[in-house]
């Protein structure tokens, strides 16, 4: 029997997930709080439904997609969703997931949040990751079509919360080095050098960069702080020269500003020769 799989919301992702599924020849029924967004999908053989009630009772499986849960809860505010597998896929905090959770629960549904960690044109690729918390027997009943949605499907037990907080630390892993990265091109141009290049070098590095993460990581896990090869102190004074190299430049330097007065709590606190992963204890 064809699978049915519901969508609702139609904006730049949700129109994607939708289209993948009704590629695959699933039996997709789409709602959107503006029918327009609905229609390229009739075309391609999604059935559409301007009733909310109707396109959750269309299937037994729920995916949404919109602006984020305050949204989510008013589309669903007076529908019937006992016995449904829903699944959440937009973007929010693991306090956002745990209410759904409780009031997904409390209305008889099954629950799974997602946080998708890709763009629309990335979707539907073996590589596409998204990461998945919540209900068990929920995830069992939704994988297959969400592996079409995404091939790498990252399963992060059965806390509501964890997807999300998952979710928001690889951003902030992902954009904290971005932002390095844009100090860095500054210092490039600076010098009258081609930004691409820098880009090609980052990239050929890599690796590197994700060893210095992984050993970072393991010595928070392990509160191993003493011994270090690079001294926090030396990491310190790389954004000392930072910061003149800006002045000399002239170049702003909200970045090494930043990252100077966390590294100057970490030295007031005593921490100077110890590894760069004391830092995290200020932020605690
Ligand atoms: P869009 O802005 O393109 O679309 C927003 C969607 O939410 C539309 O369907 C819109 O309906 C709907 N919506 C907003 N407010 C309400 C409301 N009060 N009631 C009913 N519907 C509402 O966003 P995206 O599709 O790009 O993103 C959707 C979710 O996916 C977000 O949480 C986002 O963080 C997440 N996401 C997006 C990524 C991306 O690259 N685009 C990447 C990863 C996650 P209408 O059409 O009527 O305005």
């Amino acid at each position: 029997m064809q699978e049915k799989v519901s969508i609702i919301g139609l904006g730049a992702m949700g129109s994607v997930l939708a289209h993948l599924l009704v590629q695959e020849k699933l039996a997709v029924t789409v709602w959107n709080r503006t029918a327009a967004k609905a229609e390229r999908l009739i075309k391609d053989g999604a059935n559409y439904t301007d009733d909310i009630h109707a396109a959750v009772l269309a299937s037994p499986l729920v995916i949404i997609c919109v602006l984020d849960y305050a949204a989510t809860t008013e589309i669903l505010r007076d529908v019937d969703i006992q016995g449904k597998t829903i699944v959440q896929l937009s973007t929010g905090t693991p306090q956002d997931a745990r209410e759904m959770a409780v009031m997904m629960q409390s209305r008889g549904a099954s629950y799974l949040d997602g946080a998708i960690l890709a763009t629309p044109s990335q979707m539907g690729q073996p590589s596409t990751p998204i990461f998945l918390s919540g209900a068990g027997k929920a995830f069992e009943r939704s994988e297959a079509v969400l592996k079409i949605l995404a091939g790498t499907l990252l399963y992060m037990g059965d806390a509501p919360g964890a997807a999300a907080a998952w979710d928001l630390a690889a951003l902030s892993s992902m954009f904290g080095m971005m932002f390095g990265f844009f100090h860095g091109a500054r210092i490039i141009e600076a010098e009258g050098l081609q930004v691409a290049a820098l880009g090609n070098m980052i990239s050929d590095i890599s690796p590197v960069l994700g060893q210095m993460v992984k050993s970072t990581a393991d010595d928070i896990q392990q509160e191993h702080y003493t011994s270090p090869q690079s001294s926090l102190e030396l990491c310190a004074l790389s954004f000392e020269l930072m910061m003149r190299q800006a002045a000399e430049s002239n170049i702003q330097s909200p970045f090494p500003v930043f990252a100077l007065e966390l590294f100057n709590k970490a030295r007031a606190a005593g921490y100077g020769e110890e590894r760069l992963a004391a830092i995290m204890k200020v932020l605690r």
